[in-house]
Order: structure tokens, then C-alpha cells, then sequence
């Protein structure tokens, strides 16, 4: 689902409400897919959140205020739910845009998709996380998923409805990363959330890419996004560092790539693209908004527990016991987190403010949910050195890309007030 307009970003008060709550409704879902769990879950947890409960969830939510966040239903399976209808109803009633996250199972049906309309939902994700099926279909462990996958998107895109792809990277698949981009265009998907693989167990770890290739995969997202696709990462905010020194260098008249170091993975990867689509159609769709784990970012899980993401698993509080509004605005970590008050490489990086690290990547590979994101290979001061060499302007610049008066402290007086 689209975030909504550019002002709006550029206005949202992330010490105040999340631009996104993404709400667990439940664990239940009839898939067992690898990377998930083993089994699949066909009854609700213990813990889960009664109907009353969820009902006044709702209630607690809206006290974030107009503009409300974006909410959304995810799980397992919010499908699974047997109440979810009813949820998204009160939700839209109350006047939050909705998405719905819902597993590619047989409950995702002609039926649930008629629903999803006739319920006012604002935008759908689907998953998918290769270009053959035999990626798609490893990766989640169900055969056939892949096909059916393709189906129900194309279905909901020809019905109206707003579907955005999500794609965890990881070795597995990262070579597919240009192929997915003309599938994704074949579809008629204008958004793509990339999810760079946060490495929990060991048997992950093997998954994992090294910081040189997170970042090649970056350089080449930023790419990619010139061919009329809206390009978001999660846990993976250094692609904003890469999308506003690219843009800042092509505005200035050079060819990033005549400038920057990248490895042999982003040129493999460019270089299949334009084999693929050819020359890139237009201006890059990279998105910079700053948002992280708990900035702008919070997770409630399906027992109430509440995260600073999803891929977070350092509690914050309870909704049980306090409002998520308070929550939000006074848990002290999430507050540090806002303020960009980090440690290590990140706690003097010029691109704290617009990225920040993944949170996640930094508590669980570091055990400091303030340190340093190790999927990151920059060096801060790197950008200052970059502006003087090149004698970049960006005055002019910083009326393109929105990220950027995030980064020059000329620009931080004006951040407030600048277009
Ligand atoms: S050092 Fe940290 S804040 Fe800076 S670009 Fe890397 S991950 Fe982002």
C-alpha cells in the first residue's frame, strides 16, 4: 500500500503516531511456510486477542489523532480471523486507511477478494519472493504457491484493489532480483517493498549477503526504481543513503556509477536489467521517507505485546495494560530511536536522520538495539568528502530529493520549513 502523498510524509509528526502500525491479528494460517514455522497453525494462540479486545484496540489506535496511521492487518493469516471483517469495518469507520497482508492460501478466494472491496481496503500485500517458481515455491516450502500467487495478484489488480509485492532478498534468490522487476511490471505492480533478510538461527546466517552485496543490491534498487515502480526496503534503510547520493550525482550532471564503488553483484544484477527492459524509462521512484523500527514503524503482536517492528523482538509494552498511543510516544528506547540517538557507526552517520540502521539488524546480530546496523559498509564523513570533490550543489538538489536536508547540516534550519 501506497504511504500516502509526498506532503503528507514530508509534514507526519513521528514523535507523535507512526505512519504505520502493522497489528498481528493472529498467528493461525493454513500455510506451514519454512522461513515462518514448521507447522502450520489452523487455531488462534493462546493469548490472542479477544474480539472486545481487538474492538477497543481500534478505539486506542484512533487516539493517535487526525491524519491517522495507516493500519495493517497482518499475521499468520488475518483471513484466519474469524472477526476480520468486522475489524476492518470499525477501522475504516473510524477513518484509518486499511491494508491487509493475508497468506496466498485457499481462504484468499473470489469471496475474500469481493470483500476486500466492498470493505473499503486501501491496499493489498502479497508476497512473493522470486521469479521462478521453483524460488518462490522452496522459499515458502508449498508447491504451487508461486502460480497461485501470480494469479490472485493479477486478479485483485484487474478488480481495482491497490496491491503492493513484498520480496524478502537473500541468497537464495538475489539473482532473480531483475527478473522480478519485469514480472512485477507484467502484473501491473507500481509498488515493491524489498525486505533485506534479517538473519535469525544459524541456518539463516547462510542467507544472509555480505555488507558489500546488501549494498550492491541497493545501488541496483535504486535502478530499478527508474522503471516506474516504487521502491521501499524494510530492515534495509542504507538504500536511502544510496538513493540520495545517486540522485544527488545524476542532478549534478554525473554518472554515479563513473563515481561510486560498487562490486560485481550490481553490475551482474543493472546488467541483466537492461538486458531485460532496456534503458531506464524515467525518473527513479526510490523512496527516502524516514522511517524505522518504532519511527514511524510499531508492531503489535497478536497477544498485544508491542515492538518496534516486526523483526523486532524487544517488547516496548502491552496494550493490555497501557495505550498504544503512550506507548508509542513515551517508551524510552523508541524515543532514542526517534532522536536518532545510536551507537557505533550509526550514532555519527550524516544519514542518522533518513536512515538510521535497521534496528532490528543491530539487536539481533549486536544484542544493542541503538548500535550499529553490520549489514552497512559506510563510513561516516564519506559524504562530505563526496560534496567537496565533486563540488556537488545541492541547493538545487534539495528540492528534489526529499531525503536530503535530512543529511546537510546546511539544510537542517530550514528542514521544517523547506518544500
Ligand atoms: S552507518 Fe548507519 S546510519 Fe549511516 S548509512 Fe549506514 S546504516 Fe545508515
Amino acid at each position: 500500500m501506497k504511504h500516502g502523498g509526498g506532503e503528507l510524509h514530508r509534514a507526519w509528526p513521528f514523535d507523535e503516531k507512526p505512519l504505520l502500525v502493522f497489528w498481528e491479528t493472529t498467528k493461525a494460517c493454513m500455510l506451514a511456510c519454512k522461513h515462518c514455522r514448521a507447522s502450520a497453525i489452523l487455531e488462534p494462540l493462546p493469548g490472542e486477542l479477544s474480539h472486545e479486545e481487538a474492538m477497543k484496540l481500534l478505539d486506542d489506535l484512533a487516539g493517535f489523532g487526525k491524519p491517522l496511521p495507516i493500519l495493517v492487518f497482518t499475521g499468520g493469516d488475518p483471513l484466519m480471523r474469524k472477526d476480520i471483517w468486522q475489524l476492518v469495518a470499525r477501522a475504516k469507520e473510524l477513518g484509518f486507511r486499511v491494508a491487509l497482508a493475508p497468506a496466498v492460501s485457499p481462504l484468499l478466494n473470489d469471496d475474500a477478494i469481493r470483500k476486500m472491496l466492498d470493505y473499503g481496503v486501501d491496499g493489498v500485500s502479497i508476497s512473493i519472493d522470486g521469479a521462478r517458481p521453483e524460488t518462490h515455491d522452496g522459499i515458502r516450502g508449498i508447491p504451487g504457491v508461486f502460480k497461485r500467487s501470480l494469479e490472485v495478484v493479477r486478479k485483485m489488480i484487474d478488480v481495482g484493489l491497490r496491491v503492493q509485492v513484498n520480496t524478502a532478498v537473500m541468497r537464495d534468490n538475489v539473482l532473480e532480483l531483475p527478473d522480478m522487476v519485469k514480472m512485477l511490471k507484467d502484473l501491473g505492480v507500481t509498488t515493491w517493498e524489498v525486505f533485506y533478510l534479517i538473519p535469525v538461527g544459524r541456518a539463516q546466517r547462510e542467507l544472509d549477503l555480505t555488507p558489500e552485496e546488501w549494498e550492491d543490491v541497493s545501488h541496483f534498487l535504486y535502478e530499478a526504481s527508474k522503471y516506474g515502480i516504487v521502491v521501499r526496503t524494510t530492515e534495509g534503510p542504507m538504500f536511502r543513503r544510496v538513493a540520495v547520493v545517486r540522485r544527488l550525482l545524476e542532478l549534478n550532471g554525473i554518472e554515479p556509477d563513473t563515481v561510486l564503488e560498487t562490486g560485481a553483484l550490481y553490475r551482474k544484477l543493472v546488467g541483466r536489467l537492461r538486458e531485460l527492459l532496456g534503458e531506464p524509462m524515467g525518473k527513479p521512484l526510490a523512496s527516502t521517507t524516514g522511517t524505522r523500527d518504532g519511527k514511524g514503524i510499531i508492531f503489535i503482536s497478536h497477544d498485544g505485546i508491542v515492538y518496534p517492528s516486526g523483526f523486532m523482538p524487544y517488547p516496548v509494552g502491552s496494550v493490555r495494560t497501557q495505550s498504544i498511543v503512550s506507548i508509542y510516544r513515551n517508551n524510552v528506547l523508541l524515543k532514542k530511536i526517534r532522536a536518532a540517538e545510536f551507537n557505533g557507526r550509526c550514532g555519527v552517520c550524516e544519514f542518522r536522520d533518513i536512515c538510521g540502521g535497521s534496528r532490528a539488524r543491530a539487536y539481533i546480530l549486536g544484542g544493542d538495539p541503538l548500535g550499529e546496523d553490520p549489514a552497512c559498509l559506510y563510513v561516516p564523513g564519506g559524504f562530505s568528502r563526496l560534496l567537496e570533490k565533486y563540488r556537488l550543489d545541492v541547493e538545487r538538489a534539495v528540492r528534489e530529493i526529499r531525503g536530503l536536508r535530512y543529511v546537510l547540516p546546511v539544510s537542517r534550519s530550514n528542514r521544517d520549513n523547506a518544500c
